[in-house]
């Protein structure tokens, strides 16, 4: 963007609009462009410098003034859990036109090539969950494809490649040898492996493997402690019984915490840089799901979550975190020193040539559709980052590092926009209330945003 002699797109049934004289923002190069014009019709939507436009003979378009404002790509957040079009008000208003989802069904694969006039962002999906047994030999989660050796690994990935995704979605408790019978199938099919780096490899380990993004940041410490505490944590493991859960999560937390070998974590940059392995940290939901429930619950973007959701959210009511409890304040404070600390992470990956991927896992707990996206924005200019290089992290790092090989309906970085008040290259502010969000070829305003997320506010009691 922008791109150059683009035809003014063009319908039989409806005036194209055209607004004319705002800035572009070129997010490649990082310059502001003036004189842009914004075309949208005909299910289409482009943004050409004014020199270039060749205007389509009929229907005449509608101009309208748009000087002052700036056009800029829609959002993408790269990692979310999309899981009806209930939220879809929450991504659009949001300036997010592109979600990544994390867990796939057939219903998304089904809507990547369907229903692409739906109002809701564009949906790039990864596959259902391929995991190893728990140490109790049952599954995290209902519904993970359990993978228990090389071959039982690519199977299930050759199955999904059959069944249509293009990205497949790992987690915490493979083993080396279930990772390398997916990765394999993967890479004779074209497709991506992306998610949790298990447990019994570290981030370099999976990324010589072949995986393409590594979603969230805690097992990052593993095999980058210094040694005295590793052999701390290896202790740890062996008093468990006598500590219970919650002492000893809260112990390992800690030592993780505290213990950081930062010129391990450098060779780790420069591994993943090498592989090409992309980093999704999803910092807001370390920031949003590790609070004091009361302060949590103050958040005005609760408004418009479903109220029989946001009960869920306590942490004991979620089986991951409900051992937590009795030392939740603890929890709470040794999250804080985690966020610290994954921000000055985030900051040299980054610096070293790392790719990073803002996406939040919304909605996890706290985690709104939408709102959360521009708490992970601040989070990387709270990390370091400039407004331009965190909002390469939204837009054009993800387009080109998941493209078209997920399973989309794409182009969305050539067709979705955000009319917005000021340059985002200054402060990223103006993304949070855009002056308007064009999204597969239909433009919606500032009221008509405003619309969307009030009938959102007065339906979140329905039920699913
Ligand atoms: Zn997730």
């Amino acid at each position: 963007m922008p791109s150059t002699d683009a035809p003014l797109p063009r319908s039989r049934s409806e005036r194209p609009l055209v607004m004319a004289g705002a800035s572009l923002v070129d997010l490649t190069k990082g310059r502001i462009l003036p004189d842009g014009l914004l075309c949208v019709g005909g299910g289409r939507a482009s943004a050409v410098s004014s020199s270039t436009v060749r205007f389509a003979d009929e229907p005449a378009p509608r101009v309208v003034e748009a000087s002052g404002l700036y056009i800029c790509s829609g959002l993408y957040d790269g990692h979310v859990h999309y899981r009806d079009d209930r939220e879809a008000a929450l991504y659009l208003a949001n300036g997010v036109t592109t979600v990544r989802n994390m867990w796939g069904t057939d219903w998304h694969l089904s809507i990547g090539d369907r229903d692409s006039d739906a109002p809701r962002p564009r949906i790039t999906t990864a596959s259902p969950v391929l995991d190893g047994p728990t140490s109790a030999q049952t599954s995290t989660w209902p519904g993970v494809i359990l993978c228990r050796s090389y071959a039982e690994g690519a199977q299930a990935a050759t199955r999904l490649a059959d069944c249509g995704y293009r990205m497949l979605k790992i987690y915490a408790n493979l083993d080396r040898q279930a990772l390398a019978g997916i990765c394999n199938v993967a890479r004779d099919r074209g497709l991506q492996v992306v998610g949790h780096c298990p447990g019994s490899l570290t981030f370099e380990e999976a990324a010589r493997q072949g995986v393409s993004c590594l979603e969230h940041l805690e097992n990052v410490e593993s095999g980058h402690l210094l040694p005295e505490y590793e052999r701390a944590i290896r202790s740890l493991r062996g008093r468990s019984k006598q500590l219970g859960p919650a002492r000893t999560a809260v112990e390992a937390l800690r030592l993780r915490t505290a213990g950081i070998d930062w010129l391990a974590i450098e060779r780790m940059a420069d591994e993943l840089v090498a592989a090409g392995t992309a980093v999704c940290p999803t910092l807001s939901l370390y920031r949003m799901m590790f609070q004091d429930p009361e302060v949590a619950l103050q958040d005005p973007a609760l408004d418009y979550m479903p109220q029989e959701q946001i009960a869920q959210w306590h942490p004991r009511r979620d089986f991951r975190l409900k051992d937590l409890v009795p030392v939740w304040p603890e929890v709470v404070e040794l999250s804080r020193r985690r966020l610290d600390l994954y921000l000055e992470i985030v900051a040299l990956l980054h610096s070293r040539g790392v790719k990073i991927i803002a996406g939040t896992d919304a909605p996890n707990p706290f985690v709104v559709p939408g709102f959360s996206l521009h708490q992970e924005l601040s989070l990387l200019v709270y990390a370091g980052l400039t407004p331009l290089e965190a909002l390469r992290c939204a837009t054009t790092t993800p387009m080109e590092h998941f493209g078209r090989g997920a399973r989309s309906s794409m182009d969305a970085l050539d067709e979705d926009f955000l009319l917005l008040d000021e340059n985002p290259l200054q402060s990223l502010r103006t993304l949070r209330q855009p002056f308007g969000v064009v999204s597969k070829g239909t433009y919606h305003s500032r009221a008509d945003l405003a619309e969307l997320l009030e009938r959102q506010r007065m339906n979140r009691s329905r039920p699913a």
